[in-house]
């Protein structure tokens, strides 16, 4: 089975040293080791980012997807080979920008997948300009004066639109969110795991150093992952506390909420027992339906 080596190339990260990317790109490869994933198996599908820029390091079948599509790529993918394991990595702008309603529409349908959430709250690639999860009142090269609106709760909204697998991890935790990826991969169903990421390079606010003085993990505090409510009431807390002092409130990671049982989209298409490749081709006879076009 292959290593935590053999999923890199020989390409080397071009991203800033000490940014966020380098632990999920670490966690990732350690819970494919672990899980004893093939390269056969395994297929990665990337949205545009600094987090996507993981595709040239990153030794997997796969596809670099365009600017928000990283889902609906993923879903097709899913769709024609269900012998794969498909893994998204994509970022906030990308996936909850641009890409947010193929977010909200990826969670509904329970399409088997993992996603993993490169959530560093800022546009890095384009040099610091204020996000979909960027905090509010937060001074950004596009928002001099703040940020006005409050950002997307991520966790809270995947939750609402029926998201079987909902998680949230810490860069700065490789070894923590290692095994949220590997409960994702799990799942029998759409798993999030929404990673805060710091940018060290542009987010000066959500740094390494404001994190560990606020996350707490939930295991650790007896959280029940299996009620819904208490899920997105807790992902609403988590928000409006951001702006808090160490002291005065702190963040959740871990396991918010899983939902066993309920029927991925796969299921419902039993068309799809085997992969495309290996369907044999039927010819059809389409005289009839040309006539009725002619
Ligand atoms: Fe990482 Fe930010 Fe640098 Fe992008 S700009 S590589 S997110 S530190």
């Amino acid at each position: 089975m292959p290593v935590k080596k053999d999923f890199e190339t020989p390409n080397r990260p071009t991203w800033c040293p000490g940014c966020g990317n380098f632990g999920i790109w670490e966690a990732t490869k350690r819970a494919y080791e672990e899980l004893g994933l093939s390269h056969e198996e395994l297929a990665m599908v990337w949205g545009i980012g600094c987090h996507g820029n993981g595709a040239d390091f990153t030794r997997a079948q796969g596809l670099h997807a365009l600017h928000g599509r990283a889902l609906p790529t993923a879903t097709g993918l899913a769709l024609s080979n269900p012998e794969l394991r498909v893994v998204v990595h994509m970022g906030d702008g990308d996936g909850y920008g641009i890409g947010l309603g193929h977010f909200a529409h990826s969670c509904r349908r329970n399409v088997a997948m993992t996603v993993i959430a490169h959530n560093n709250q800022i546009y890095g690639l384009t040099t610091g300009q204020a996000s979909p999860t960027s905090e509010q009142g937060m001074r950004t090269g596009s928002t001099p004066n703040g940020v006005l609106e409050e950002p997307v709760n991520t966790v809270g909204l995947a939750v609402a639109e029926g998201a079987t697998f909902v998680a949230r991890g810490f860069a700065g935790d490789i070894p923590h969110l290692t095994g949220l990826i590997k409960q994702a991969m799990a799942h029998d169903g759409f798993a999030l795991v929404d990673v805060f990421q710091p940018c060290v390079t542009f987010n000066k606010l959500n740094t390494f150093a404001w994190f560990r003085e606020r996350v707490y993990k939930l295991e650790d505090a007896g959280w029940d992952p299996s009620d819904k409510v208490k899920a997105f009431e807790l992902s609403l807390t988590t928000y409006h506390e951001m702006a808090c002092t160490p002291d005065e409130c702190k963040v959740p990671i871990g396991l918010l909420y899983r939902e066993e049982g309920t029927p991925t989209y796969q299921a419902g298409l039993p068309q799809l027992d085997r992969p495309l490749w290996k369907r044999a081709l039927e010819p059809r006879d389409i005289a009839a339906a040309l006539k009725l076009v002619g």
